[in-house]
Parts: structure tokens; C-alpha cells; sequence
């Protein structure tokens, strides 16, 4: 019998102690490009350094879009001839300048540039951005699909299994109103979700997911318990944001009486708002946006808040491809993860390698630096600035709501 004990020894003994210190590195400019997918606006912000390296990061859509240019050069004097992978320094001192909080123009941007600097930090150090973070304690990103919102059955069905086919995705995203929830009686609201449902789950297989999002119209709590009550037979993976998100009391009032999976988070900017939501017994999955709440470095303190009242985390994510790609790397490291919201675009040339779906999950590329993506920087030669912005709904009263 051989002896290996001494050579193991020797060869533990020789891992060296030290390490080269890391060659300088220096932020030396902050930039804004305007884009597009499809016919929604999307701002893509890169960080350049002086050894060549660039960061890229996607800034949520709050509008006006165009306000970035001048918010990025704001925070720039602050970030130009620093270390771009002193990433929570940066973050803490962008949310430091400022004695009153940034509001959500604001925390896009410093979600944009957090995204840019972790990019940085994987690049240099030739690692995937989950690896800095602990490394993946999965190997692929379950996601679901947000389809079209209220399609007619005869049009959802084939739209959803399409998706199915092609990427293997088995669960999805609609809304339950089939009719005007401003003007109709509220139990004919109820009644059309109920048996749109009920529809879907007959004609589509039996294991597919399926969640509705209310999308934060419902103006009495009474009528959101109604409306999960008609979806509750057909088990909804959950019921998203029934109500507006800032009376955080109303959401543990709400939960109390829902006997299906509630999941809101989507409008919180931030650990603390979440926590007080979290303490309300608000919610049984919380939807963080990594692109508003000021990005990978705020998102992973909002998840171990929630990990610790057991509450799983399923990002909200209807911004484009490199926002995808942000998600993937902080679900890749990321314990209480659930699923990713996804979704399928057909028209997006600035970005040359998306993640895309196989068999209803976004696969690691454990040979890719940073993101793992590559941006095409000839397509943002070309402004392609659209605009867009949110319409206030005008009730049949002549008042306004949100939409
Ligand atoms: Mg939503």
C-alpha cells in the first residue's frame, strides 16, 4: 500500500500564501446609449476604464429616459480615477451624496452603474459575476414568461404552448382582467377571471404554471380578496400586487385572508421597504426589480432580508436582455430564489449572445467573464431612442387612476 499522506502534505504546502497585487485600474468614463426593444425605450450605460476594460449595465424604464444623460454625469465626477471593483464602495458612496433619497430615476442609474461595476469586476478578474458572489448554488434559472396581458383563450393557448416548445417553458404570466376593472360591476370581474382561468387550465397541460398580475389597480381590499378567491380554485402560482405597494399594514391585512401565494415588491426601492413589508406579514414571495432598487449590491441585501422571515424571492424583470442578464448572476448565487420573470424578444440587435431559455431554464456560462454577454457597440452608434411614457387611466367619472 502506497503512502500518498506526505505527498498531499507537500502538495497543500505548496499553494502559494500571496498574490501579485492587482495591476491599477481606473474608472475614466460613464456613458449613457439609447436603445430599444421592440417598441419600449431601453438605456444602456457603460463604465470605461483606463485598462480598456467596460462595464455594462441597463437602467430600468421609469421615464423621462432621457433624463440619464445628465443624472450619469452627475454621479461621474463622484466615480471618475476610482477602483471600478470596489463595487460596494461605489454603491455606498453614489447613495452617500445624497442626504435625501434619489428617488427612482435615481436608483436606476445607481442600479446601471453597479451592474457596469460588477461586469468590471468579473472581467478583470476573469470570472462569471456569480463566482464573486460566493459562486451558483444552482445550475440554471428556472423562468417564466409574462405573455401579452389579457389574450382571448383561443389566442393564449397556442401563444403559451409555442413558448413551450421552443424554450420549454412551463410557466406564465397573465392578466386576470377581462373586463374594465374601473367601470364594471366588481363581481363581473371576478366572475370572467374566474372562468378565463378555469378555461386555461383545461386546455393547457396539467403541470404548467400559471400567475396573475393585478398590477396595483385595485382600489378596496375587499375586491382584491374577491378577485383571489375566483382564481383560487385553478391554484395560481400567485397573485401579484393587488394593490398600490406604499400602506405596507394593508398587505399583512390582505395576506391574512388569501388562501393563495401573494407576491408583490415590484415598486420597493429598497431592504428597508421591504422589511417593513416583510414584518407586516405582507407577502409570500417578494418581486425585488434588481434594475430599480439600485442593483446587484442593494438586490442581494433585499433577499437576505426576506430569507430571514422564509420568504423565497422572484425578481421582477420587463426590462431587456442585459437586465436578464443581471438576474441570471444574482439568482445563480442566491438561496432563496424561486423563478425569474422572462421575457421572449424577437428584436434586440445591440446585444449579440442573450441568455434564451432551454427547457424553461437560463443555462450559466462558466466560461464567460462578467455577464457573460457581449454588447455589439457598432449598433449603439445609432441613437434609437423611442418614446415612450405611462398613461393615467381616466375613469368614466372624468377622474384619474393608475393603469
Ligand atoms: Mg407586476
Amino acid at each position: 500500500m502506497t503512502d500518498t499522506s506526505t505527498k498531499q502534505y507537500a502538495t497543500a504546502k505548496a499553494a502559494p500564501t500571496t498574490i501579485a497585487a492587482a495591476a491599477p485600474l481606473k474608472i475614466t468614463a460613464v456613458k449613457a446609449y439609447f436603445q430599444r426593444v421592440e417598441e419600449r425605450p431601453r438605456v444602456l450605460v457603460s463604465v470605461e476604464t483606463d485598462a480598456g476594460i467596460v462595464g455594462w449595465g441597463e437602467a430600468y424604464n421609469h421615464g423621462p429616459d432621457k433624463a440619464y444623460g445628465p443624472i450619469l454625469d452627475y454621479f461621474f465626477p463622484l466615480l471618475e480615477g476610482e477602483d471600478p471593483r470596489r463595487v460596494t464602495f461605489l454603491h455606498s458612496k453614489m447613495m452617500h451624496i445624497g442626504r435625501f433619497p434619489p428617488g427612482a430615476l435615481g436608483m436606476a442609474a445607481i442600479a446601471a452603474i453597479d451592474h457596469a461595476l460588477w461586469d468590471i469586476a468579473g472581467k478583470a478578474n476573469g470570472l462569471p459575476v456569480y463566482q464573486l458572489l460566493g459562486g451558483n448554488v444552482r445550475d440554471q434559472i428556472r423562468v417564466y414568461a409574462t405573455a401579452i396581458y389579457h389574450p382571448h383563450p383561443d389566442e393564449a393557448v397556442p401563444l403559451l404552448m409555442g413558448m413551450n416548445e421552443k424554450y420549454g417553458i412551463d410557466a406564465f404570466k397573465l392578466s386576470p382582467y377581462r373586463v374594465d376593472p374601473y367601470s364594471a360591476r366588481w363581481g363581473l370581474v371576478c366572475k370572467a377571471a374566474g372562468e378565463y382561468f378555469r378555461d386555461l387550465r383545461a386546455r393547457l397541460p396539467e403541470h404548467f404554471e400559471i400567475a396573475f398580475d393585478a398590477h396595483a389597480v385595485i382600489q378596496e381590499q375587499a375586491h382584491a380578496v374577491q378577485l383571489a378567491q375566483a382564481l383560487e380554485p385553478y391554484e395560481p402560482m400567485f397573485f401579484e400586487e393587488p394593490m398600490r405597494p406604499e400602506h405596507m399594514p394593508v398587505w399583512g391585512r390582505l395576506k391574512a385572508k388569501l388562501n393563495v401565494p401573494l407576491a408583490t415588491g415590484e415598486s420597493l426601492y429598497n431592504r428597508f421597504e421591504f422589511l417593513a413589508l416583510l414584518q407586516e406579514g405582507g407577502a409570500d414571495i417578494v418581486q425585488p426589480d434588481i434594475a430599480v432598487v439600485g442593483g446587484l449590491t442593494e438586490m442581494r441585501r433585499i433577499a437576505e432580508v426576506a430569507d430571514a422571515h422564509f420568504v423565497p424571492v422572484a425578481p421582477h424583470n420587463p426590462m431587456g436582455p442585459l437586465a436578464t442578464a443581471h438576474n441570471l448572476h444574482f439568482a445563480a448565487a442566491c438561496p432563496n430564489f424561486k423563478i425569474l420573470e422572462y421575457k421572449v424578444t424577437n428584436d434586440c440587435p445591440w446585444i449579440k449572445d442573450p441568455y434564451l431559455p432551454v427547457g424553461g431554464h437560463l443555462q450559466l456560462r462558466p466560461d464567460r467573464p462578467g455577464w457573460g454577454v457581449e454588447i455589439d457597440t457598432n449598433v449603439l452608434k445609432v441613437d434609437d431612442y423611442v418614446h415612450w411614457e405611462r398613461q393615467a387611466y381616466v375613469k368614466p367619472d372624468g377622474s384619474t387612476a393608475y393603469s
